[in-house]
């Protein structure tokens, strides 16, 4: 085992120097560059996280700036990008580092934990690359690479499979010597080569040592339960406008897309009949002419899925309209100042399918 462990890192070495990707943040050791790369890229493609780092990094060059910027700013500069508590965690974690620190950040993955936002994946990422720290960084990449080489049949869904993981990464990470390329050479290889479906096994450098390869076990590695069902959910947006004006609600901290703006929403069990759709609440208010129509639009989360019908309601008296607002508690805006608002995505198209 020992010389298959050398044999993997002295190729992944050669791989890495061959094949590293060309990223932006991969030219500097700055831990304020790192993180925000870190974490704009959790849940999101490379492609897409590219753009907003280099939107951010041009925006907000540093910490201060960062920590300086207003809430609701970064919540648009964020939109489109979703999983929305990583940019309030980043604002938090920047004012508090400035605070706490003087904008130094701290150098250690046990100190890097710490802050919120930052996870065991991130802190170890940072510390390994900034600051040269022998700790792992352990993701589905890695899982996925040390599954198939070395033949480990541990359920990684599994919550004790991370501390085995870890450890014989911990035992790799030494003999690579350079804690911060160990890491990122398994991000890449992990992201170029030995890819979760159809793994480049033709021309893989690892073939000759690769259990999965040589028993033709790359479909089996790595071992994973079956995920739990999405949870379905059925969100009525009621739409009301009168003129050029539009009612929204901001929506409260404790569902998804916390803290953006929506519409009148009621959540239902199930999918209603159209004709049904109206609740009685609405209805006693509508007292006065308005029109009617439907959209239905459908949305994926990563551990629900969202079945809307936007209700669009037209109004042509503007003291209905006024009502509606009070009654339930929404808040009148035209669309410029709407743009403004950060919107969940499905939002953003449907409003753009309206305009
Ligand atoms: S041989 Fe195939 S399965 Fe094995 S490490 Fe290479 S790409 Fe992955």
């Amino acid at each position: 085992m020992k010389r298959k462990k050398q044999d993997f890192i002295s190729s992944l070495k050669i791989w890495y120097k061959k094949n590293k990707r060309d990223l932006p943040f991969r030219k500097t050791k700055d831990p304020y560059s790192v993180w925000l790369s870190e974490i704009i890229l959790q849940q999101t493609r490379m492609r897409t996280g590219l753009v907003y780092y280099k939107k951010f990094k041009k925006k907000y060059p540093n910490l201060k700036s960062l920590s300086d910027a207003r809430g609701e700013v970064l919540l648009k500069d964020w939109e489109g990008l979703g999983y929305y508590n990583r940019v309030k965690n980043l604002h938090s974690t920047a004012r508090f580092i400035q605070k706490k620190f003087s904008g130094t950040f701290p150098s250690s993955q046990k100190e890097l934990i710490k802050l919120k936002g930052i996870g065991r994946y991130s802190s170890s990422a940072i510390a390994s690359i900034c600051f040269n720290e022998e700790t792992p960084a352990i993701d589905g990449n890695v899982f996925r690479i040390l599954s198939r080489v070395f033949g480990i049949k541990k359920n990684i869904s599994s919550s004790s499979s991370y501390s085995y993981f870890y450890k014989k990464s911990l035992s790799l990470i030494k003999q690579f010597k350079n804690a911060g390329d160990y890491n990122q050479s398994l991000m890449d290889f992990g992201s170029v080569q030995c890819l979760p479906k159809n793994p480049l096994c033709g021309d893989c450098i690892q073939k000759k040592i690769c259990y999965a390869f040589i028993h033709k076990k790359q479909d089996c590695l790595p071992v994973k339960k079956k995920k739990a069902a999405l949870l379905k959910r059925f969100f009525n947006y009621y739409v009301f406008s009168y003129k050029n004006r539009i009612l929204i609600k901001k929506r409260g901290e404790s569902d998804v897309w916390a803290g953006l703006v929506d519409f009148y929403l009621e959540e239902k069990k199930k999918k209603i009949k159209e004709k049904n759709k109206i609740n009685n609440t609405v209805k006693k208010l509508i007292t006065k002419k308005y029109s009617i129509s439907f959209f239905d639009a459908k949305t994926k989360l990563s551990h629900q899925e969202i079945f809307i019908s936007f209700i669009e309601i037209k109004l042509f008296n503007s003291s209905v309209f006024k009502t509606i607002e009070k009654n339930l508690d929404l808040l009148s805006l035209n669309k410029k100042e709407l743009n403004k608002l950060a919107k969940p995505k499905v939002i953003n198209d449907y409003l753009k399918k309206i305009s």
